[in-house]
């Protein structure tokens, strides 16, 4: 299965700890590279990556992308970063800063090694969307000034800082715009509305439906992104992005709050309290440029992932 000594690839997964990065560690190791795991574990925890400390050629390091760091990797994925707007919210400066120093730090070690960096950049930098679906040329509608700008913009800025460092410098760089991606190591109460309604539905709590359900969400399991991850860090290197990754199939949230009850089983009842803030009303990716550029669309239809994320919360509940 490894491959031998000499064609590993020293890979650095900042967020290693979290949803998507314990996902990506393990995709790394299984296709034979050498994994180091950089969190500060404000959202990701130890359990998310515990079946992987013992591999051997995986590492961790408790460590804040805010601060300077040196290491000798091949490639950089840089996901740290808080991505429900609980925890984005809960201390805004320190988002902004996570994701603006994040990546100048993080952009500097990709530029004195000489590494591949990929940036996890968002739907979010469309904001709430006047174009409809999103496709990359379009610039976004985001309020800078509002409760989701210190994520918003601290995405956008990051991206204008892989493009400045890609201009400037010569790096290798590859940006990746993530719609909504759910499935197993979620945080059962990181906020998000799939694990929100999953969980209620499991407990048998009313499921909290924010606004009146209308607004959409196109939803990407897990593997598929991260499928997505792999096809575009190892594109041609004229394949910067920033590129969607997304599952195009759009979903009302009301929708979505029926099929968790429907596939639980469960009695929950709705309940519908104020939307948020600045919640953009709908969302889907243009997947075209991902398509003709990676040979990438996904696979995992909505009600196989939820089943698959269902029954990772159930023992929870248990
Ligand atoms: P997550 O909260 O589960 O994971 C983020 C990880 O980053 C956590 O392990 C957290 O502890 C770590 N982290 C946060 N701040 C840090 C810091 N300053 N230094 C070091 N580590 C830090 O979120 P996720 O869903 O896995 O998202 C991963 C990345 O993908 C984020 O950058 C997010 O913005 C992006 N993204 C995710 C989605 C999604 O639907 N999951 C959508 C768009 C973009
Ligand atoms: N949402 C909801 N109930 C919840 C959590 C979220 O109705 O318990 C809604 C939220 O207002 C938004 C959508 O679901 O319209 C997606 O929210 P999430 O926080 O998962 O992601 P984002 O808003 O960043 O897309």
């Amino acid at each position: 299965m490894r491959k031998g000594i000499g064609i590993r690839k020293r890979v650095m997964v900042t967020g290693g700890a979290g949803f998507l990065g314990s996902h990506l560690c393990k995709k790394l190791l299984e296709l034979g590279h050498e994994v180091l795991c950089v969190d500060n574990y404000f959202t990701g925890t130890r359990d998310n990556i515990i079946e992987l400390l013992d591999e051997p050629h995986f590492e961790t390091l408790r460590h804040d992308v805010t601060q300077p760091l040196s290491v000798e990797v091949d490639e950089i994925y840089n996901l740290a970063c808080p991505a429900s707007p609980i925890h984005y919210q809960y201390d805004p400066v320190q988002t902004t800063r996570t994701c603006v120093h994040g990546a100048i730090n993080m952009l500097d070690v990709a530029k004195r090694v000489g590494a591949k960096i990929m940036q996890a950049s968002t739907s979010e930098v469309y904001g709430d969307p006047d174009v409809h679906p999103q496709p990359e040329s379009y610039r976004g509608n985001v309020n800078p000034i509002g409760p989701r700008a210190c994520y918003d913009e601290g995405k956008r800025c990051a991206e204008t800082l892989f493009f400045d460092y890609y201009r400037q410098h010569d790096l290798k760089i590859r940006v990746a715009r993530i719609f909504n991606t759910y499935g197993p190591n979620m945080h059962p109460h990181d906020g998000r509305v799939v694990s929100n309604f999953v969980m209620q539905a499991l407990r048998g709590e009313a499921i909290t439906i924010y606004g009146d359900g209308t607004q959409t969400r196109s939803f990407c399991y897990v593997d598929d992104l991260v499928d997505g991850f792999n096809a575009l860090m190892n594109a041609p290197d004229d394949v910067t992005g920033p590129i969607n990754l997304g599952n195009p199939g759009e979903f009302t949230i009301r929708e979505l709050a029926d099929m968790a009850i429907a596939m639980t089983g469960s009695d929950s009842k709705l309940t519908f309290e104020a939307l948020p803030e600045d919640d953009p009303l709908q969302r889907k990716p243009d997947i075209s440029k991902a398509k003709k550029l990676l040979g990438w669309e996904p696979k995992v239809p909505l009600e196989e992932g939820l089943q698959h994320t269902i029954d990772y919360f159930r023992q929870m509940v248990d």
